[in-house]
Order: structure tokens, then C-alpha cells, then sequence
């Protein structure tokens, strides 16, 4: 995995995040929202996430 340098992210139970440098490797990501009308950055979400298998448990 190579980081991209323009996407920053902290999400380490991503299985594209690189945890050691805080990048994600992805040459893209999809973000969106589960707000109907959004307001704050908690309001966004990675849709490219994907659980790293045996984190979270
Ligand atoms: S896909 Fe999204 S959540 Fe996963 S490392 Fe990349 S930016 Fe972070």
C-alpha cells in the first residue's frame, strides 16, 4: 500500500488506511452523508471504508 498524500485520515480500522503515517492509499474515496441536511464534519462519511479484518471485535 502507498498513501496518498492528498487524502488524510485517521480511521485506522480502514483496511485502506496506512495507521503508521495517518493516510489512506486509495487513489480516490466517495464521501458522503447520512444527514438529510448536514451541518458539521460529523455529519460526512467515507463510503470507501472498509473494515480491516480483526479490528473492531
Ligand atoms: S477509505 Fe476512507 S476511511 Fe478508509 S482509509 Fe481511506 S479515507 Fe480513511
Amino acid at each position: 500500500m502507498e498513501k496518498n498524500e492528498c487524502i488524510r485520515c485517521s480511521v485506522s480500522q480502514c483496511l485502506h488506511n496506512i495507521a503508521s503515517e495517518g493516510y489512506c492509499s486509495l487513489g480516490s474515496i466517495s464521501v458522503g452523508t447520512h444527514e438529510a441536511d448536514p451541518t458539521v464534519p460529523e455529519c460526512t462519511d467515507c463510503n470507501s471504508f472498509v473494515r480491516k479484518d480483526g479490528c473492531c471485535q
